[in-house]
Order: structure tokens, then C-alpha cells, then sequence
């Protein structure tokens, strides 16, 4: 069955989504923890980073980089921002879909909850 977030990248389910290439989706966060919560998503799914393979090395740095070029396309480049993986239960991973949280908007404090 499709995940969550197929659905959202298929467009079955709506989300503001403000960046899309040939393997990655970035979508706004429905529930924002900062001013600027993005979700960078594979088109690909990939339960948690436990299932990536040395195969995905070149898929797991698009999402990096996607993150990366949105905080410079919006201007927070150089006043910061956060990247976060959550893998499984304990990381507090709640969508079986790796994807990369974007923070930022606001100072965000050390160490996470
Ligand atoms: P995680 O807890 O790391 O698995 O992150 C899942 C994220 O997906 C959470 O921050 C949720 O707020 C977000 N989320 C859940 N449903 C949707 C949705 N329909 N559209 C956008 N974001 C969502």
C-alpha cells in the first residue's frame, strides 16, 4: 500500500509542495515546529534509513542537497537552519517514508527533545 507520502507526491492527498525534481519532493510540514518546516521526501519509498542501501548513497545526498538549495533559494542559507532524519521509534519517526525535516525561521535550541 502506498505510504503517506506517495499519496501526497501523487497528489491524491494535498500539500503545499515547493520543491520537486526527478527523484525528490520537498512538501511543507502540515504540523510546523519552526516558521520554516519542509519535508524532503524520495520519490522512491524507503521505510526508515535502516533500509537504505550503498545503492542509495547518490538518492540520500539529493535529499541533502535539495534541503541545502531550498534554504539558499529562500534566502535562510547563512542565518541557519536544521536538518533531521527521525529513524524509527525512539527517533521519534512516525511516517514510514525517510524524509528529511528543514527547520528554520527561528534559533533553534541544543540538544533536540
Ligand atoms: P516523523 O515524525 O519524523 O516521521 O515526521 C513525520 C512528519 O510528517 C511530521 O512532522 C508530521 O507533522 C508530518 N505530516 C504528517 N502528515 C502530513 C501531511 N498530510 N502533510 C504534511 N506533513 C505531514
Amino acid at each position: 500500500m502506498a505510504t503517506l507520502f506517495t499519496k501526497i507526491i501523487e497528489r491524491e492527498i494535498p500539500a503545499q509542495i515547493v520543491y520537486e525534481d526527478a527523484h525528490v519532493v520537498g512538501f511543507k510540514d502540515i504540523n510546523p515546529q519552526a516558521p520554516v518546516h519542509v519535508l524532503f521526501v524520495p520519490r522512491r519509498e524507503i521505510a526508515t534509513l535502516n533500509d537504505l542501501g550503498g545503492e542509495d548513497a547518490v538518492l540520500a545526498g539529493r535529499l541533502v542537497l535539495a534541503a541545502a538549495a531550498y534554504a539558499k533559494q529562500e534566502g535562510f542559507a547563512d542565518s541557519g537552519y536544521r536538518t533531521v532524519f527521525n529513524c524509527n521509534r525512539d527517533g521519534g519517526q512516525t511516517v514510514y517514508h525517510i524524509h528529511l525535516h528543514l527547520l528554520a525561521g527561528r534559533p533553534l535550541s541544543w540538544p533536540p527533545g
